[in-house]
C-alpha cells in the first residue's frame, strides 16, 4: 500500500509528512516509525489491513469519562510507533517493528473491523493501543465505513501527528485521548523522542474541529514529577484547551526501560491534582490508582 502524505525528493529520497518527524528517507530505508519504507522512490506503509491486536474494551480504559458513557468500544491496533517512550505498557506492538523483517499481523479489512463492531453491538471503534497516526491508511478507511454505518470513532494518541494527517482525520473522528507527557522540551527529546509543541498545537485543532477531547498525563517519578514541571504541564493545558476538558492523571508502574523505577507515590498524584485544580481544570480523574 501507497502511504498518504509524501513528496518525492529525488531518485534516491522521500519525504514523509504523517507525522512531525517529517522524515527523510533514502531508498530501501524505513522512516523512524519503523512501518514506511522507500521502494524505490515511492513510500510504502507495510501494517496496512495487518491487525496487530483487537478487543472490546469499556470505554472507560481508553481512558475516556464523558464521551458514550457506560458504553464498549471495538478496539483495534497494527504495529508501530512515531515516539519511543522509555516507559512504554505497550512496547511488545509499538516497537517490536524494529526487530522483525517484516511487519506482523493478522489481515483484516476495515470493513471487517465495523461489521464487527456491529455485531458486538459497539457504538464505537477506537484506533488505540499502538500510534494510529501510524497506521492512518488503514485508520482512515476504517473510520469513514464507520461513519457511513453510523458508529462513532476514537482516536488514543500521543498527538504528534502532522497538521496535513489531523485535517484528514477530523472530520470522521469523535472523539480523542491525547497524551500530554511532559511541558519540557528536555523530557520530550531525552525519554520520549518528539516534542511537546506540536502535541498542543494539535490540541489546538482538535477543539476547533469541536473533536471530545480528554487529556492524559502518565506521572513518572524522577522525570516529569517536580511541582515545576506539573505546573508547566498544567498552564499547557489550560493556556490550549481553557479550563472545559477532562484531564487524567496516571499513575506510573513500572515498564520496558523502567522497570527499576518505583510506582508513582499517591502523594505526587494528589499534587497533581491540586496543581490542576486551582488552575480551574474543571474535571480532574486519577488513574492506575
Ligand atoms: S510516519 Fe512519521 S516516523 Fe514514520 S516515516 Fe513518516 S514522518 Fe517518519
Amino acid at each position: 500500500m501507497e502511504s498518504l502524505f509524501y513528496t518525492v525528493l529525488s531518485e534516491q529520497a522521500v519525504h514523509c509528512h504523517v507525522c512531525e518527524h517529517h522524515c527523510v528517507i533514502k531508498d530501501n530505508d524505513m522512516g523512524i516509525c519503523g512501518v514506511r519504507k522507500n521502494n524505490n522512490g515511492v513510500l510504502k506503509v507495510l501494517n496496512y489491513n495487518k491487525t496487530i491486536s483487537v478487543s472490546i474494551d469499556p470505554i472507560r480504559k481508553k481512558p475516556l469519562y464523558h464521551f458514550l458513557q457506560n458504553t464498549n468500544t471495538y478496539s483495534f491496533a497494527a504495529i508501530g510507533c512515531n515516539l519511543r517512550c522509555a516507559w512504554c505498557q505497550n512496547y511488545s506492538i509499538s516497537q517490536s517493528q524494529h526487530t522483525f523483517n517484516s511487519i506482523p499481523g493478522k489481515p483484516i479489512k476495515p470493513q471487517q473491523h465495523v461489521d464487527q463492531a456491529i455485531h458486538y453491538g459497539c457504538p464505537s471503534i477506537s484506533y488505540t493501543y499502538s500510534e494510529p497516526t501510524i497506521y492512518v491508511e488503514y485508520a482512515l478507511e476504517t473510520m469513514k465505513l464507520a461513519h457511513k454505518q453510523g458508529l462513532k470513532n476514537i482516536w488514543v494518541t500521543n498527538g504528534f501527528m502532522s497538521e496535513q494527517t489531523i485535517r484528514a482525520i477530523i472530520p470522521y473522528l469523535d472523539a480523542v485521548n491525547i497524551d500530554y507527557k511532559a511541558s519540557s522540551e528536555e523530557i520530550y527529546s531525552s525519554y520520549i523522542g518528539g516534542r511537546p509543541e506540536p502535541i498542543l498545537r494539535n490540541m489546538k485543532l482538535f477543539k476547533e474541529a469541536s473533536v471530545h477531547i480528554e487529556v492524559t498525563t502518565l506521572i513518572i517519578p524522577g522525570v516529569n514529577d517536580s511541582t515545576k514541571e506539573l505546573t508547566s504541564i498544567v498552564e499547557d493545558l489550560t493556556n490550549t484547551l481553557r479550563h472545559d476538558f477532562i484531564w487524567h492523571i496516571s499513575r506510573f508502574f513500572p515498564s520496558y526501560k523502567m522497570k527499576s523505577t518505583s510506582p508513582t507515590p499517591m502523594n505526587t498524584l494528589r499534587t497533581a491534582k491540586d496543581i490542576g485544580t486551582s488552575y480551574g481544570i474543571q474535571h480532574i480523574y486519577l488513574g492506575n490508582v
